[in-house]
């Protein structure tokens, strides 16, 4: 990843440690490798710390990121949650805005050309998507049904070849929330259309075989 990206991605907001960031973009390059000509999907950007590191990948191997996200936080982000920041609530509708941050952070990173800003709820862009994707990156809401939905309606636009990475994936309920690992990881495995390429954190890279 080139190193200026890099410091833009490390010093922008969100919830990616560096280590899985850059395993996200080395799957994002290798999924663009595989599958040509298809873009990367991301659901969940917040302020677009992920959205850099598979922007870079997306730019490098002339595809774009296509970026979803309603913007307004998941459940988890809401006030009196454990991920809530109250400086992105806006104050004059009273509800969590970061597509401000968002735009800030592609622009910083002079990734306005490759990361294209889909806002939305992500089962409504999902119910009228039918474009096959290089890399499905899944990142949104958190709880039972919202992952569900995410993974019903998303891991069918994975591109055969291509890749599905989760975040947040905790094995241990010690570690965090159980959803991605119950509602999405799991499934994908049992499936049998997806075979697990590396784990990084909680990061988890799954390419679809079938
Ligand atoms: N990938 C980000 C973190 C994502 S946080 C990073 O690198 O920092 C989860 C995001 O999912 C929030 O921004 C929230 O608005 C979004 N989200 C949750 N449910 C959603 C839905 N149904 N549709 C669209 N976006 C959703
Ligand atoms: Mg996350």
């Amino acid at each position: 990843m080139p190193p200026e990206l890099l410091a833009n991605a490390r010093a922008a907001r969100g919830f990616m440690p560096p280590e899985e960031g850059l395993a996200l973009h080395d799957a994002g390059c290798q999924a663009a490798e595989r599958v040509p000509r298809a873009p990367l999907l991301e659901v969940g950007s917040y302020c677009g710390k992920s959205s850099i590191y598979l922007g870079a990948a997306a730019q490098a191997s002339g595809t774009v990121l296509v970026a979803i996200d309603h913007h307004r936080g998941s459940e988890e982000n809401q006030p009196g949650w454990e991920w809530h920041e109250p400086d992105l609530v806006d104050p004059a509708v009273g509800r969590m805005d970061t597509l401000p941050i968002f735009r800030r952070t592609i622009f910083d990173a002079g990734l306005e050309g490759t990361v294209v800003a889909v806002v939305g709820d992500s089962p409504t862009v999902a119910g009228f998507w039918t474009t096959p994707c290089a890399l499905v990156f899944i990142d949104g809401g958190h709880g039972e049904e919202p992952a569900a939905e995410d993974y019903r309606l998303w891991t069918p636009h994975v591109a055969p070849g291509g890749i599905l990475a989760i975040h947040d994936v905790f094995i241990d309920p010690a570690d965090g929330g159980r959803a991605p690992y119950e509602q999405i990881y799991r499934p994908a495995l049992d499936s049998g259309r997806f075979r697990e390429e590396s784990a990084t954190g909680s990061l988890r890279v799954l390419r679809r075989v079938a």
